[in-house]
């Protein structure tokens, strides 16, 4: 079996570094994205298994970039995970709304992360049909 391939959308450089290093541990393949427009790319050319999405991107918010990935072939059930530090009522709606599949809240719990990775990755493995 192939090592599941995530892709992090992210502009800030130590988060990238930070949760780069924890699943690379895990033994994920990551690819890194500064932003909406490489991130785009990046899936569209690599369909990976995960996709971890910051919102609160430069340019293009993370909503508008999943709303777009969703469009691309072979990406219409991949997990997409909202990263975001709002925690405003409403957001978790927002991101599920915009087709994330899934909320993860910063700053990121880095005991935790590798434990929601798994558990979204598992979710998509067992579809119902
Ligand atoms: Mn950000």
């Amino acid at each position: 079996m192939s090592v599941p391939v995530i892709l992090y959308v992210e502009d800030n450089h130590a988060n990238r570094e930070l949760v780069k290093r924890i699943l690379e541990v895990e033994g994920y393949d990551v690819l890194e994205a500064a932003d909406g427009m490489i991130g785009l790319e990046l899936a569209e050319k690599h369909k990976p298994d995960l996709i971890l999405m910051d919102i609160n991107l430069p340019e293009m918010d993370g909503y508008v970039v999943t709303q777009r990935m969703r469009k691309i072939d072979g990406l219409l059930h991949t997990p997409i995970i909202a990263l975001t530090a709002n925690v405003m009522r409403g957001d978790r709606e927002k991101s599920l709304s915009a087709g994330c599949d899934g909320y993860i809240r910063k700053p990121i719990n880095i005991d935790q992360l590798p434990e929601q990775v798994a558990h979204f990755l598992e979710a998509k493995r067992a579809p119902s049909n």
